[in-house]
């Protein structure tokens, strides 16, 4: 049976109006279940997704959903913070729900349930993680000691930056702003987005990338729109045209242009499938090989 906790919604902050929201759902400090009491053990790994159960706007029942964390277990711990957007797919179900009003008043009186782990034993109820081992599918960022080095290129479409929301917000936290240590790891985070109220965090990154230049470089794009100011990326970082005979050629020269040290690079990818895959075609066209890949849509 799946066991799960009651979570309060303490944020649904509006970030486009009817597309994107952050979402905060509170942990309690222990839950109930058959009669015995478990104390709530944060562990998530950053780059790892909760699932909740939030009510289908469509099909007017309760669902079960992923959504990737963009806090840190260890700085918020029992805060599952994420970015939800709507898909506008025929299907769609949750993912407008979570823009509506109904929401917003909806959870002021009910709660959120979250799943969680139970050890008997140990008498503690873990929060599920969707991933407990590192594979190219999932972007569970790899154990302490091993990202440290790393040269990471992580490349987000839309909510696809949640995962690096939480690998920055981490790694700020464990090593970054630590002194003595000058390892040579770095992040670059590519941020795609339509326009400039969709970016997540925008103003917290800017800070990190100017306080932090040694280790993190943030690059936000705007794909459809941008104000006259604007003097980061327009466009998209990867181009796709079908040709008379049905082929689709990609061409990757934005994004090179923007990294062009990526064969040196651990590429990360979060977002949609289709933009998710057209980069990974468009660098084996372009016979880019990253020194590791690892992708995960939705
Ligand atoms: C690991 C992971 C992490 C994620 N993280 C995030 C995140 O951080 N932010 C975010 O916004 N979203 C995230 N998602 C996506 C999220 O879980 C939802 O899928 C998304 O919000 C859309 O939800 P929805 O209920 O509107 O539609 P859907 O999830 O698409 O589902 C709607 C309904 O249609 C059905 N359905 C789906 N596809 C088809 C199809 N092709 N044909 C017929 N029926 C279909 C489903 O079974 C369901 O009943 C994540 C997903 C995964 C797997």
């Amino acid at each position: 049976m799946e066991n799960v906790v009651s979570a309060r919604i303490v944020q649904l902050q509006v970030l486009d109006p009817g597309e994107i929201r952050r979402v905060q759902l509170l942990l309690p400090d222990d839950v109930e279940i058959e009669g015995r009491r478990y104390e709530i053990h944060d562990t998530m790994r950053p780059g790892t997704a909760f699932l909740a159960k939030p009510w289908g706007g469509r099909t007017r029942k309760y669902r079960r959903r992923m959504y990737t964390r963009s806090n840190a277990a260890n700085i918020e711990p029992r805060v599952l913070e994420t970015f939800i957007n709507d898909t506008h797919l025929p299907q769609s179900d949750t993912s407008p729900w979570w823009q509506s009003r109904e929401a917003e008043t909806w959870y002021e009186e009910e709660g959120i349930a979250v799943r969680v782990t139970i050890d008997k034993e140990a008498g503690i109820a873990t929060v599920y993680e969707n991933a407990s081992q590192c594979k190219g599918a999932n972007l569970r960022l790899e154990p302490d000691g091993e990202w440290e080095g790393r040269r990471l290129v992580c490349v987000a479409f839309g909510t696809g930056v949640t995962p690096f929301l939480s690998y920055v917000r981490y790694m700020a936290e464990q090593e970054w702003t630590k002194s003595d240590r000058k390892g040579d790891g770095f992040l670059t985070l590519i941020a795609s987005v339509r326009h400039e109220r969709q970016l997540m965090l925008h103003q917290d990154l800017l800070k990190m990338a100017q306080e932090l230049p040694q280790h993190f470089r943030y690059l936000p794009v705007l794909t459809r729109s941008w104000p006259s100011d604007w003097s980061s990326m327009t466009g998209r970082i990867i181009r796709s045209k079908v040709r008379s005979s049905g082929e689709e050629q990609i061409d990757p020269t934005p994004l090179l242009e923007l990294v062009p040290n990526l064969s040196q690079s651990d590429l990360r990818m979060c977002g949609s499938v289709t933009a998710c895959r057209q980069v990974t075609q468009g660098l084996k066209d372009y016979q880019i090989f990253p020194l590791t890949v690892r992708t995960e849509s939705w």
